[in-house]
């Protein structure tokens, strides 16, 4: 085993703690491996080690990695998805965890519809309002998700977020108490169901977990610390 792989099961071991002190069967989250600044070799021994589901924040450096790596990885892109990069992103992603506005949903299912795809996403949602960040806020995406609902190609799974920045991951439990009892409320409310709650990072997926998550995006505690990026 590599520093890599353990690092990978410690936080696999850390996930079913936390699902089992929530009462919450394991298979229902899903670790994203976080693989952003690192390359592909790394990724390479995560997956020789049987883990399938990467997540990359940025569509370029995704389109980089993907060639030289097993066609059987599963990405989720897990950013802020640019509208001139839709068309390039669509094939590679089982899952676009970033989707932040009305008209880039509007725009991902046209190029769908062009590609013969039924892409499946997550809405963004900012609910600490705060304000430097992307996603919807909860009025905005509660007077447009009926729309969002209709639109042909694209499929609403759920929702993800952010919480702000903090040492503590206590004080991240408030925005992903929020985020569940949000995605509870529309599901009621469409009629649908919305299985997809994006939410908990290296510093807070347990708490993430204990809130129902079922998708942590982990990559600090798996790949070690990022190097800067420009
Ligand atoms: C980088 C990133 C993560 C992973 O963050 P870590 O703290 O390294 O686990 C999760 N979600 C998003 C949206 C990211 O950009």
């Amino acid at each position: 085993m590599t520093e890599v792989t353990d690092r990978l099961q410690a936080v696999e071991e850390s996930i079913s703690t936390a699902a089992a002190k929530a009462g919450r069967p394991r298979d229902e989250i899903t670790l994203v491996a976080v693989s952003k600044t690192h390359p592909a070799e790394i990724v390479r021994e995560v997956f020789d080690s049987g883990h399938r589901v990467f997540g990359e924040n940025r569509v370029q450096e995704l389109l980089a990695k993907a060639p030289l790596l097993p066609e059987a990885i599963r990405w989720h892109l897990i950013g802020h998805l640019q509208k001139n990069k839709i068309r390039k992103a669509l094939p590679h992603c089982e899952l676009i965890h970033g989707v932040d506005s009305s008209e880039l949903a509007e725009d991902i299912d046209r190029i769908a519809g062009e590609l013969g795809l039924y892409p499946r996403v997550l809405l963004e949602v900012n609910v600490s309002g705060e304000e430097s960040k992307f996603g919807f806020t909860p009025e905005t995406l509660r007077s447009q998700f009926e729309n969002l609902l209709q639109l042909s190609r694209v499929q609403v799974e759920g929702f993800m977020t952010i919480a702000p920045y903090s040492t503590d991951p206590e004080h991240s439990r408030p925005h992903f108490e929020a985020l569940r009892k949000f995605r509870d409320e529309m599901a009621q409310f469409a009629g649908v169901p919305l299985p997809g709650l994006s939410m908990g990072m290296s510093g807070d997926f347990q708490i993430a977990i204990e809130e129902g998550s079922t998708l942590v995006r982990v990559g600090t505690a798996i790949f070690g610390e990022r190097p800067q990026r420009t």
